[in-house]
Parts: C-alpha cells; sequence; structure tokens
C-alpha cells in the first residue's frame, strides 16, 4: 500500500513545498509593502495586577491586516520579519508609535506602563540606545515606563555584544524582561548575567493550571526564585477566574490573559478602560 502511493504522495509534497515557498516569497514582498501602505496595526493587551484587578500597563501586540489573507498572525510574519531583516523597521515602527500611543494616553490622564516585544535580529539592524533615547524624548515618555520584551532564545547566544546591548537599554533606565519563561533551552545562569528585572511566565504552565497539579509545583518554584532575585513576576495566558485564584494564592503579582481582556486596537482600549471595574480577591 505504501508503494502504491509512494510517489504520489512525494508529487503531492513537492508540489506543496513549491507552493509554499511562493507563498513566502509573495508574503515578503507584501510584508515589504506592509509599513508603508499603513496595513500595520498595534493592539494593546492590559496587564493587571492580581489581588486589585487594577490595570497596570499594556503590551503592545502587532498585528497585520493584509490586503487579501486578512490579519496575519505574528507567529507566521515576525520570523519572516526577522530572516528578511524587515523587523529593523518594523520593530522601530512599533516603538516609535507604541510609545506615542502611550504618552498621548498620559496626557489624556490615564497612566500605564508600556511593554514592547524586541527581537534580537533588531541589534544588527540599528536598533541601539541613542535610537531608543530619541524615541522615548520625542514621545516625551520616560524611559521608566517602557520595558522591553525579550526571548529566552536571545539569551542563547550568551555573548558579550547581546549583554552589552540590552544593558545600554537599562543604561537609559527602560525595564527588561524575559517572555514565555520556562519555554527555551537556556540554563538559568543568564538571569546572573543579563540585567533583566521582570520575567513572564509562558501561558503553557498557567492553561492546566489548579492548585493542586504538577504545574502549581513548577509555578511555586519559578514565583519563589523570582521573589529571591527580586524578580517581578506576570503569568501570562489567565483565561479564568480559576487561574487567577491560584496564582494569587501562589503569590503572583501580575497577570494577563483573556479573562481580563484580549488585545486591541487603541481606540477600542480606551472604550474598554472606561467601562472596565477591577474586582477585588482577598
Ligand atoms: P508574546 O509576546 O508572548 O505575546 C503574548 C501572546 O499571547 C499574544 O499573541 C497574545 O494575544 C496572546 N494571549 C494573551 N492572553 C492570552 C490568553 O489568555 N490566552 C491565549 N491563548 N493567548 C493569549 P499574539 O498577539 O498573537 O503574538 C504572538 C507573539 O508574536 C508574541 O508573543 C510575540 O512573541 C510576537 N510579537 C507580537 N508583536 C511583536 C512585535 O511588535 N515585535 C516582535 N519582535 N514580536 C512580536
Ligand atoms: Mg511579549
Ligand atoms: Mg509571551
Ligand atoms: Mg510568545
Amino acid at each position: 500500500r505504501a508503494k502504491q502511493t509512494g510517489r504520489n504522495r512525494f508529487q503531492f509534497f513537492t508540489s506543496s513545498l513549491q507552493e509554499h515557498a511562493n507563498t513566502l516569497m509573495e508574503m515578503e514582498q507584501d510584508l515589504r509593502l506592509a509599513l508603508e501602505h499603513e496595513q500595520l496595526e498595534i493592539y494593546y493587551q492590559p496587564l493587571v495586577r492580581t489581588q486589585s484587578g487594577r490595570v497596570t500597563g499594556v503590551e503592545a501586540l502587532l498585528r497585520w491586516h493584509h490586503p487579501t489573507l486578512g490579519m496575519v498572525s505574528p507567529e507566521q510574519f515576525i520570523p519572516l520579519a526577522e530572516d528578511t531583516g524587515l523587523i529593523g523597521p518594523i520593530g522601530q515602527w512599533v516603538l516609535e508609535t507604541a510609545c506615542q500611543q502611550v504618552s498621548q494616553w498620559q496626557q489624556q490622564g490615564l497612566k500605564l506602563y508600556l511593554s514592547v516585544n524586541i527581537s534580537g535580529r533588531q541589534r544588527d539592524l540599528g536598533m541601539d540606545a541613542p535610537l531608543l533615547r530619541r524615541i522615548l524624548m520625542q514621545a516625551k515618555l520616560s524611559a521608566e515606563q517602557l520595558v522591553l520584551e525579550i526571548t529566552e532564545g536571545m539569551l542563547l547566544d550568551n555573548s558579550d555584544e547581546t549583554i552589552a546591548w540590552l544593558q545600554s537599554f537599562c543604561d537609559l533606565g527602560v525595564h527588561l524582561a524575559i517572555d514565555d519563561f520556562g519555554t527555551g533551552y537556556s540554563a538559568l545562569s543568564y538571569l546572573k548575567r543579563f540585567p533583566i528585572d521582570t520575567l513572564k511566565i509562558d501561558r503553557e504552565f498557567v492553561r492546566d493550571l489548579t492548585l493542586a497539579n504538577e504545574d502549581a509545583l513548577l509555578v511555586e518554584a519559578i514565583i519563589s526564585m523570582a521573589r529571591s532575585l527580586k524578580l517581578r513576576l506576570i503569568a501570562e495566558g489567565v483565561e479564568t477566574a480559576e487561574q487567577r485564584a491560584v496564582l494569587f494564592s501562589l503569590g503572583c503579582e501580575f497577570l494577563q490573559g483573556y479573562y481580563f481582556a484580549r488585545p486591541m486596537p487603541a481606540e477600542a482600549l480606551v472604550a474598554w478602560m472606561a467601562d472596565y471595574r477591577p474586582t477585588r480577591l482577598s
């Protein structure tokens, strides 16, 4: 049976690979135009204090409204942007736009801190401390209000250049967070070597979390480690009241997830904030 279908399957495989390559090339072309055609938009997702439920900040999450494919996920186009170097101008645009937005909210009386994801590739694509300082100054946003989120993968490149690069942002007063904490392969030693002050526990640990399972033990261990290293801790992917309650009892101070709000366009966030009534845990 295998022999009979083998050849067909091979043909199917090559033609779909070919198609895949074509779409990637088309996507790359399209992504080049996305910035100038204003197809990129930043969504904002609230970050809340676990106990009070109050919103303390937002994470900027990039969206691409593709003319024919509709909304393309950043999981798809960020890797493409990294491979092609487009993450340079795109990443800069995200920083500028999100800093200006948060500064504008602040002038309207809504003070939030801003978390922005950055890619290690941006290091060789023009993102440096002078640029970041200029962006902050132009937006009139203080450096302390900005958090840069990096992944453990970036720290695998345990090079002096990467450490110096991240340190130069810290020297401006900007905070650094490890995103998707617990999913990488890094040795924890990087926590000592890099100037990090926040950990974001990946939603994988939150998904099946109840008080009595192994995930709770893992989260508890991460929390106690974060405490002794004096790191701020945020849990991602909180979707239910029960997850919130468990994370509260384990001592996690900040949360982010659909339970509170999905990422949304700037105007929608303002409307959501106006309606939002935090509930307090005790
Ligand atoms: P991330 O930084 O870990 O962002 C969190 C992701 O989890 C977001 O996916 C968010 O929409 C999603 N999420 C939030 N709460 C929940 C929840 O309760 N349940 C579930 N199932 N998901 C939740 P999104 O927006 O699709 O972004 C995916 C990833 O793309 C981000 O993961 C980040 O790594 C990357 N990304 C997004 N924007 C940028 C950007 O401007 N620059 C760079 N370099 N990467 C970005
Ligand atoms: Mg993030
Ligand atoms: Mg994450
Ligand atoms: Mg992620």
